[in-house]
């Protein structure tokens, strides 16, 4: 497989460090409010990298965590803490906020087909993993102490930036979001490993340490926990673009400082997904959900479909008229795969294999997800059977994660109660007892059919009611009813 490496900035091939487990890594979801589908998409790019390498073979261990302590409203260190911010707006407790929004976060995981990582952990079961890692950093002259909290000195680093040759304005993003620049700080890119003290309101969560009592910056989180379950070195870190700086540059410098040595190999960021109106936020205009996707009527898996339609570095723009088109392809790639028939033929094994290699091919060079669903529509007009054509889609599913069988099973079984309803319909005879056909009369029996059988007895008995105060009566016989004026 080959992947675009943001730290080299090359498409390099995959080789993890040790063949028989893949250590994958991504940063969770900051657990202060829904998880928007701008976050969504991350996370569904990342499940298609997991099981992809799965797909190939590989033993995946993927950790993730979740944010419940630390994550300030500016990355940059300064800013409100987001969880206290989250449980003042609901007069809930951080801890409250923390659980409500971990189970909506995997509840919108479960409807868009993301797998659950093998381990997640919450930031605040962490704490001693941080003050080992803080202690040793400020040991061997990495971190200071300046006015309560623990900072990360930057300028003992050879290389601090990692994934861009950021410029000046670039790196004003504290002051860019109108907060005072923090004065206990040696350089402006040092960062909080450890807050004891905060300009704004204080933290619930607090514990002690060394340094007082406190809790932990959000950036050394990542590091701890991924050092907790993966050991000292990790093949895959993921995250959104924005996660790059200065979330994951702060990460490398930390570890690589306090373990010696390179730590991750490669690193995985997907681009934002924006409405016309830019980046999408929690804050600004429609917060855009999977619930509310749901209300508006939309299956969740077509926003999957939607993601997968672009490539996971590219910026994808929202928009409802995107997704109803997404949905009109959802829809007639479903009503093409519910027109095969199952018992079609035998299976061809070299064409399944042919299949999966070309599918492979597509999601290995960079995660190519638009080029391997175009393997869909190709099996599809294949001059094979459709025990074969069904069989490799089914393969396909196990990456793409959009139902594709169950949805045209469903369908399939859906079309055969409505042709059995039709021809039912068509068998269901109205017969004029006295011998004058009445086409009305014949059109009210059948919508009076129609009705029974959909279960609407109501509707049903009206007909026979009106047609009786019309002077009609009616007798049902087996297959239909017969009528005559009386
Ligand atoms: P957060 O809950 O803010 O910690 O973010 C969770 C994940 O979503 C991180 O990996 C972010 O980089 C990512 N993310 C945030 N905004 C967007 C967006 N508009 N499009 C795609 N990913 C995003
Ligand atoms: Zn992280």
């Amino acid at each position: 497989m080959y992947i675009y490496n943001s730290a080299s900035r090359k498409k390099e091939e995959f080789k993890p460090n040790d063949p028989s487990i893949v250590k994958m890594y991504t940063c969770g979801p900051t657990v202060y409010h829904y998880a928007h589908i701008g976050n969504l998409r991350s996370y569904i790019m990342e499940d298609v990298l997991e099981k992809y390498l799965r797909y190939q073979k590989y033993n995946v261990k993927r950790v993730m965590n979740i944010t419940d302590v630390g994550h300030l409203t500016s990355d940059a260190d300064e800013g409100e803490d987001k969880m206290l911010k989250g449980a003042k707006r609901e007069q809930k407790s951080v801890m409250e906020i923390a659980q409500f929004y971990t189970d909506a976060f995997f509840d919108d995981c479960k409807k868009l087909n993301i797998k659950r990582p093998d381990v997640v952990e919450p930031a605040t079961n962490c704490i001693d993993e941080y003050i080992k890692i803080i202690t040793k950093l400020i040991d061997t002259g990495y971190a200071y102490l300046a006015g309560g909290n623990v900072y990360f000195d930057t300028s003992k680093l050879n290389q601090y930036y990692i994934f861009n040759d950021f410029n000046e304005e670039d790196l004003q993003v504290g002051v860019r979001e109108g907060v005072d620049e923090d004065t206990n700080k040696k350089n402006k890119n040092d960062f909080v490993l450890w807050f004891t003290k905060s300009k704004f309101e204080d933290q619930a969560l607090k514990w002690d340490s060394p340094w007082g009592v406190g809790y932990p910056g959000w950036h050394i989180e990542c590091s701890g926990i991924s050092m907790k379950h993966l050991g000292d070195d990790l093949d895959i870190h993921c995250g959104g673009i924005d996660n790059a700086f200065p979330h994951h540059t702060n990460e490398i410098a930390q570890s690589e400082s306090y373990l010696g040595h390179h730590w991750c190999n490669y690193w995985m960021h997907v681009h934002h997904l924006n409405t016309t109106s830019g980046k999408m936020s929690k804050s600004d205009g429609e917060f855009l959900t999977v619930s509310l996707l749901e209300q508006k009527g939309y299956d969740p898996l077509v926003y999957r479909m939607f993601c997968l339609q672009s490539h996971y570095r590219k910026t994808l723009l929202f928009s409802w008229e995107n997704l109803d088109n997404a949905t009109k392809t959802f829809d007639k790639l479903i009503n093409k795969i519910a027109a095969l028939n199952p018992d079609d033929g035998d299976m061809n094994q070299e064409v399944f294999d042919q299949f999966h290699q070309k599918f492979s091919d597509a999601l290995g060079n960079d995660l190519n997800t638009s080029l391997a669903l175009t393997c869909v529509y190709d099996i599809l007009k294949f001059d094979t059977s459709d025990k074969t054509k069904l069989a490799v889609i089914d393969d396909f599913d196990y990456v793409l994660g959009l139902d594709l069988l169950k949805k045209a099973e469903i369908k399939r079984q859906a079309n055969k109660a409505a042709a059995k309803a039709t021809a039912g319909a068509a068998e269901y005879q109205v017969i004029a007892e006295d011998g004058a056909a009445d086409a009305e009369i014949e059109e009210k029996l059948k919508n009076r059919y129609a009705a029974k059988k959909a279960k609407d007895f109501a509707t049903a008995d009206q007909i026979r009611d009106d047609l009786k105060a019309a002077g009609i009566e009616i007798t049902d016989i087996p297959n239909g009813v017969k009528w005559k004026k009386i």
